[in-house]
């Protein structure tokens, strides 16, 4: 028991997607968990709010009724646009289910904090994690408002800038373009810099998904993520080594929708709704530890660092890391952290640090105008390119999948997509 009398088998630090798919299993094998989050939800985050088929299936898996998501809208027609200019339709199967879509983070997360606490999780909000120690057999983790609480494990999905990282003093184990900042990754920017901003008025071809692959943006690119109403999240990303000034990225999102095929796609009633936000994609998994504390601490999204390198896109990696770190809480049992950690870090070491390399790969040959022209133009080459493509760009499943025969099923290449049997209601 902690200091107030708290107590729970699992705390886990931040209620995004990653928290609370690790709340939501635990939970749901019987642990008692406590999720505790800064804010209180429904709460804003800046993303692009695209949900890739990867999402989509981990979301299901969890039990999210779309439903249960006002704002969920199905993209079935994607446009990529390449340096030359060239415009590519992409488009996704059809009536098999769902293959990408876009939902507001702020109704999307609370659905998920909602089905956490249906499943039995405790939930805490507007409570910030402020320090956590390990004790011989447990963690004492202080929580603003609260107190102590006691707790076998503690898992850290508290963002770019863990907090729990810091505390613990998480070292990181080497490499990438922020190595050098310090244990713990303090005065670490993350690798990516992405800006959004919410554009209302939108017509015609703004109900597709674009993606623009700006020469001055390479391999960052820009896009436009089709929302209901009209409305639509644009914004871009960019490597945040390429030493432009923040300032002047503040500048390049203004510019983006100046541009004539952006005006031409979103229509001419297009107009911003609000100031843009930017924050900072991490994208080094499996060069930072991804355990603390003898593993009685788990990292998981973007504390782990976890999204795709060429897309930064995070949230399917942020469920997918939660229920691993989970699964390992749970296969190991409350006495043998040290096995939570190695059953986590080998199955991401197996998966995700293997696509995310590839996707690394593909992110450096997109730094050059040629080698993203060629690669629409490669995509584009046929019907069937065009369909796998899609599927391949929007995760229907792992991008390493050759080269990793364990996760090889039958049906993997030609099955339906997410949420095949369901239907809105009327
Ligand atoms: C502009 C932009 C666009 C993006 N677009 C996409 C996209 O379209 N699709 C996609 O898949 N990904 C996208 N991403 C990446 C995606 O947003 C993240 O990878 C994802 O949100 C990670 O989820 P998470 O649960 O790990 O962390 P988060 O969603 O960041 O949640 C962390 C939680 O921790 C809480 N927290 C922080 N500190 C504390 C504390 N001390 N105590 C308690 N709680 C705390 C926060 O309040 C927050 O709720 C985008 C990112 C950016 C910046």
């Amino acid at each position: 028991m902690g200091e107030d009398g708290l107590s729970a088998d699992v705390v886990v630090a931040g209620a995004g997607p990653a928290g609370s798919a690790a709340a939501l299993t635990l939970a749901r094998a019987g642990r008692d968990v406590l999720l505790v989050d800064k804010a209180r939800f429904p709460r804003e985050k800046c993303c692009g709010d695209g949900l890739t088929t990867a999402a989509l299936r981990h979301l299901e898996d969890l039990g999210l009724d779309p439903g249960d998501v006002p704002s969920w809208q199905v993209v079935e027609d994607v446009c990529v646009r390449s340096p030359s200019g060239r415009t590519v339709d992409f488009p996704l199967p059809r009536g098999r289910g769902m293959y990408a879509a876009v939902a507001l983070r702020r109704d999307l997360d609370a659905a998920l904090v909602e089905l956490a606490r249906s499943g039995g999780v405790r939930v805490a909000e507007g409570h910030r994690l402020l320090d956590a120690r390990p004790g011989r057999a447990s963690m004492s983790v202080d929580l603003e408002g609260m107190g102590t609480v006691q707790a076998r494990y503690v898992i850290g999905a508290d963002g770019v800038w863990s907090p729990l990282r810091k505390a613990l003093g998480a070292l990181d184990s080497g490499g990438g373009p922020n190595a050098g900042n310090g244990a713990a990754g303090t005065g670490y920017l993350g690798e990516w810099h992405a800006f959004r901003q919410y554009v209302g008025g939108v017509e015609g071809d703004g109900s597709r998904l674009w993606v623009w692959f700006e020469p001055d943006l390479l391999p960052g690119y820009a896009w436009s993520f089709p929302l209901a109403g009209g409305r639509a999240n644009v914004g871009f990303g960019l490597p945040r080594g390429d030493g432009r000034p923040a300032r002047e990225l503040g500048q390049i999102l203004a510019d983006v929708l100046a541009r004539p095929h952006v005006r031409a796609a979103l229509g001419p009633g297009a107009s911003v709704e609000s100031p843009h936000r930017a924050w900072p994609i991490p994208s080094r998994l499996g060069t930072t530890a991804l355990d603390a504390a003898g593993g009685r601490a788990l990292f998981v999204g973007d504390a782990a660092r976890a999204p795709d390198p060429m897309t930064g896109e995070g949230i399917a990696q942020a469920l997918e890391t939660g229920t691993l770190a989970a699964r390992a809480i749970l296969g190991a049992g409350p006495f043998r952290p040290d096995e939570a950690a190695r059953t986590y870090g080998s199955a991401v070491r197996r998966g995700m640090v293997v696509d995310n390399g590839l996707a690394a790969l593909l992110s450096r040959a997109l730094s050059h105008r040629r080698g993203a022209r060629g690669a629409v133009r490669l995509a584009a080459a046929s019907d069937w390119t065009r369909r796998n493509f899609a599927r391949w760009l929007f995760e229907d499943y792992p991008r390493a999948v050759l080269a990793t025969p364990h996760r090889w099923r039958a049906g993997m290449l030609s099955g339906p997509g997410a949420y095949a049997g369901w239907r809105a209601a009327a």
